[in-house]
């Protein structure tokens, strides 16, 4: 219940707010940096792909294909043999035909396999020599016939008409791969013949092809998309040449979708333009998604197409930990973000709150003391102020109500006119002496003084005459009477007096004193009018453990007697005669 009601106090709490708005800030930057992040993995990926297939292609073209290169060119060279093409012309000339044959021997040396062949179109001889001169004597072979399909690559390479052509043809039982180089000898429009030379490419696409590097197909094709070399021997399509292209094995049939294909097509022909070396597009090859790099072997019209598998030459992991970098420092931020705002914001505002709940509870005391000029820091000292002000007045108040109390007080207890105890006051002034006796020992004594004849001043006076004599009166017994003394108004002109310490002796002094001083001197009621006044006493002693009632009835019964003496006397009660006033029991003075 309590870890309930926790939670919901968290749950409405400024705090829980903001560390919500933190979260949703951070998901709000981390979403389009982590596609941002992506996007750079994959376009530095790609870059660094094409980098690869860059190289590739310059691998192949300088090192690789170099030797290729340079065989076509001897081939050309031969085919446009001035030697070569008088022989051509004139197949019969014994004459030329020697000179033929001994230019196609000189150069059988040059070529790298050290082997030659020529077709003469006229005749449709094929003449041939090889690296161990084998056919010096008997050089022309056999002659080719139209009819005959394994002759077909010669029909078809005249018929282009003017040139070099390759064709890539592979021995079973030699397990050699050899390009044949077919250049035509023409004069003029007119097709002579074809001479070439075979190079073996088998060491090549070993080197080339068959890259040990994982992840990497590396494909080389014709203008036709034709494969020429690859590392699968069954996927080349030899003897392309003589082939329809419907029935080429072509490099577009290895792609899986059209538009790829397509996009292949536009590749391989923005290549041979030469403005780029290579061209890369991410293409669906055998269901894997593949990096596809084409470059153009402009010598040989070849291209030369790398398909790289990109999640295996760069494995992505490499970039986990900038992930986890990026991602501890966003973290952070945000982490210290909350921090900041609880410092200079929500611990600032709980501070005001627990001081408002203290204010709330009376403690004004304590303050924030915050002296930041910002909007909290003035608030704190705003509230510190009002705190401060509403502590003060709080404090004057409650003086005053103290102060009120204690003249209600005084005012309950005391006689306005004399300033004197009240009946009341005297009761609680009667209580404590009779204890303090007790415990001292001492014995206490009580008066009743009544002023004579006192009606007749308010009758021929004035009431207010009465009460400047009242008060002169009490002034005057008060200036008798002792510190500890104590001087009550008992009602109208009657006063009561405790004197404390006493023993009959010093009683009948204080009371004789009482008589003669308010007796003195008579009293100016103003320029041409003075009275004498006198007092008469009624005294008793009082004992111990006696209640206020009956020593006031005493000390009554003996002012009484007084009165009845004639006046201006006092007579202290005797207990132990209990008579009343003219009875010899009362003693007079
Ligand atoms: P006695 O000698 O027998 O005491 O005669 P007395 O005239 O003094 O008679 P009593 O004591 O009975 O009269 C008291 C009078 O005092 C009655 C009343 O009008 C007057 N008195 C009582 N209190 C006051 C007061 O506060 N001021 C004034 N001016 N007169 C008062
Ligand atoms: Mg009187």
């Amino acid at each position: 219940m309590k870890a309930v009601a926790a939670w919901s106090a968290f749950a409405r709490s400024l705090k829980a707010r903001v560390l919500m708005l933190t979260l949703a800030a951070m998901l709000a930057v981390a979403l389009p940096a982590s596609a941002a992040f992506l996007w750079i993995v994959n376009a530095t990926v790609v870059k660094l792909g094409t980098l690869f297939a860059e190289k590739q292609i310059l691998f192949d073209r300088y090192r690789g294909l170099e030797s290729l290169m340079r065989e076509v060119s001897l081939a050309e060279t031969v085919a446009r043999s001035p030697a070569i093409v008088a022989w051509a012309q004139d197949e019969d000339d014994p004459e030329k035909a020697e000179r033929g044959l001994a230019e196609l021997e000189h150069y059988r040396l040059s070529f790298k396999d050290k082997s030659y062949f020529a077709v003469l179109d006229v005749s449709g001889n094929y003449y041939f020599n090889d690296k161990d001169n084998t056919y010096e004597l008997a050089r022309r072979r056999y002659t080719l016939s139209r009819g005959n399909p394994r002759d077909g690559w010669y029909y078809k390479t005249a018929a282009l008409g003017s040139g070099c052509h390759l064709n890539v043809d592979h021995d079973d039982n030699l397990a050699v791969t050899k390009v044949w180089i077919n250049c035509i000898i023409r004069q003029g429009e007119r097709v002579l013949g074809v001479i070439g030379t075979g190079v073996d490419l088998s060491q090549f696409i070993r080197e080339v092809v068959d890259i040990p590097q994982t992840g990497v197909q590396s494909i080389f094709v014709d203008r036709n998309g034709a494969v020429q070399a690859h590392r699968d021997p069954k996927l080349v399509d030899f003897h392309s040449l003589t082939k329809d292209l419907k029935a080429k094995k072509t490099i577009f049939n290895l792609i899986d979708d059209e538009d790829d294909r397509r996009a292949l097509a536009g590749i391989m022909e923005e290549v041979t333009k030469g403005e780029v070396l290579v061209r890369s597009r991410f293409m669906k090859v055998g269901g894997h998604e593949m990096l596809v790099g084409v470059g153009y072997l402009d010598r040989l019209g070849w291209f030369n197409v790398t398909l790289m598998d990109i999640d295996e030459i760069i494995d992505r992991r490499l970039f986990t930990p900038i992930a986890i970098l990026l991602a501890a420092i966003l973290l952070v931020a945000a982490g210290l973000m909350t921090l900041l705002f609880d410092r200079s914001v929500l611990s600032r505002l709980a501070r005001l709150e627990n001081s408002v709940a203290r204010v709330r509870s009376g403690v004004f005391g304590a303050a924030i003391r915050d002296h930041s000029p910002d909007e909290i820091g003035r608030l704190s000292r705003a509230f510190d102020e009002m705190a401060q002000s509403v502590g003060d007045n709080t404090g004057r108040l409650e003086t005053m109500v103290r102060e009120r109390t204690e003249k209600l007080e005084r005012l309950a207890h005391r006689d306005p006119l004399t300033c004197v105890l009240n009946r009341r006051g005297f009761e609680e002034a009667f209580a404590q002496e009779q204890n303090r006796a007790l415990r001292a020992g001492h014995q206490s004594a009580l008066m009743l003084v009544d002023l004579d004849h006192f009606k007749t001043i308010n009758d021929e006076y004035g009431h207010q005459a009465g009460d400047r004599v009242i008060v002169e009166i009490v002034r005057r017994i008060g200036g008798v009477l002792r510190n500890y003394d104590v001087c009550a108004r008992w009602g109208g002109d009657e006063f009561i007096l405790l004197i404390a310490e006493s023993s009959p002796a010093s009683l009948s002094a204080i009371a004789a004193k009482i008589v003669a001083e308010v007796r003195r001197e008579p009293l100016r009621l103003d320029a041409d009018c003075e009275i004498t006044m006198t007092v008469s006493i009624g005294a008793c002693l009082v004992s111990p453990m006696e209640e206020l009632s009956s020593a006031a009835a005493h000390a009554d019964v003996a002012l009484y007697a007084a009165k009845h003496g004639g006046r201006d006397k006092f007579v202290i009660h005797d207990p132990a005669r209990h008579g009343r006033a003219g009875d010899p029991r009362f003693k007079l003075g």
